[in-house]
């Protein structure tokens, strides 16, 4: 049928069968839907008898070939992609049936948005947050006897103090309580801990962090054991909408490619490095749990003033909001990441003015000491 310019402008091109060949990467399926022949094939893959993608908000081939990779390297049952890890996070709890009444159990240790996202945006809905400390678990479980709360949140390697998690004790308790397990596993990554194997029920990440790894992207992540809990975060996707980019799935898929050859050289320059601040007599107090790449220093002048003097005179290392980078980055706790938490919850919970947090990178060992060793002599 002979068609005007103006048609074939939009037109031209579009819609041509896949070659025969597979592609060896993942395509970007920059689509925000997908037609077929027929609308009955439509009404078929809306119903879900015939496999296939609609829109890209409830499913995308990019996205699904990310969630793939992280639900089998997760060893879980289903894995669902988000924009944000903050919106993994969100996903994650509302999926685990919170609702007006329910209490979360959640570690007083969890990244600055966790808690604000539990104890401002949950709180207005009637979920209740007990804080506690998941080091000590013979309170985590008197507290879970007495509170039977939903869930139980803690994260594998603590935010910013690295305190490591004991999954399969915190599981047991949940579990002995009627409760689930969610494990941000953002810090250790699947790398050096898989959660769901230790009984956690559902583990979320900021892709944002290792997964992707360059800095250049965002998402979130969430694997859960089970099937069930697989279509209610589907659900979430769905109705609340926060899907990621194809973009970043991208991104992210290919940085899971180098995860294992970074994370060994950043955990081995992450292992120097604790050894080298521990002996700096202007280093209180290393945080370093032995496993990951961050390492959190308290400087022996416990002021906001010394922490940021130290900061402004690295000249390799970049102060930047976030961690599991390829390069080396700094962060300030008490002004960024936790910069929202009361400041005497803060202190109570140990996070101080003089406290620096460490995202060790992949460059030369020599040249990470160097550079901190010059700042910390300014
Ligand atoms: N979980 C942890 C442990 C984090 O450190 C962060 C961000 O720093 C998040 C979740 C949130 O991730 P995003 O910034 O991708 O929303």
């Amino acid at each position: 049928m002979k068609r005007d310019i103006t048609t074939k402008l939009v037109h031209a091109g579009e819609r041509r069968p896949l070659p025969e060949a597979l592609p060896v990467a993942t395509p970007i399926y920059a689509s925000a839907t997908f037609t077929y022949n027929s609308m009955a094939e439509i009404d078929q893959v809306f119903g879900g008898e015939k496999q296939g993608f609609i829109y890209t908000r409830y499913g995308n081939p990019t996205i699904a070939a990310l969630e793939e990779a992280v639900r089998e390297i997760e060893e879980g049952a289903f894995a669902c992609a988000y924009a944000t890890g903050m919106a993994a996070i969100h996903a994650a709890l509302i999926a685990s049936d919170l609702k007006a009444g329910s209490t979360v159990l959640a570690s007083q240790d969890l990244y600055g948005a966790t808690t604000g996202l539990l104890n401002n945006v949950l709180a207005n809905f009637g979920v209740k947050t007990v804080h506690v400390d998941f080091n000590d678990l013979e309170t985590v479980r008197g507290k879970a006897r007495e509170l039977r709360p939903q869930v139980l949140i803690a994260e594998t390697i603590s935010n910013p103090l690295l305190k490591v998690c004991d999954i399969e004790r915190s599981a047991a308790i949940a579990h002995e309580n009627g409760a689930r397990l969610i494990i941000d596993n953002t810090f250790a990554t699947p790398y050096l801990r898989q959660p769901l194997k230790l009984g956690a029920d559902i583990v979320v990440h900021s892709a944002t962090k290792y997964l992707g790894g360059h800095a250049d992207t965002m998402g979130g992540i969430v694997v859960s054991r089970d099937d069930m809990d697989g279509l209610a975060l589907v659900s979430v996707m769905k109705l609340v909408g926060g899907v990621l980019g194809v973009w970043d799935a991208h991104e992210i898929l290919r940085g899971l490619k180098t995860l294992a050859v970074r994370m060994d050289r950043q955990c081995d320059n992450a292992r120097a490095l604790a050894g080298y601040l521990k002996e700096h007599e202007r280093v209180g107090r290393v945080h370093y749990p032995g496993l990951g790449a961050l390492v959190s220093i308290e400087l022996r002048d416990d002021t906001k003033e010394a922490a940021f003097r130290f900061m402004d005179a690295l000249q390799l290392i970049v102060r930047s909001t976030s961690l599991g980078d390829v390069f080396t980055s700094v962060l300030h706790p008490a002004t960024a990441s936790h910069r929202d938490i009361l400041p005497a919850r803060r202190a109570e919970w140990g996070i101080v003015d003089g406290l620096v947090r460490i995202s060790v990178g992949i460059e030369k060992i020599d040249d990470i000491i160097a550079d901190i060793d010059q700042a910390l002599s300014v």
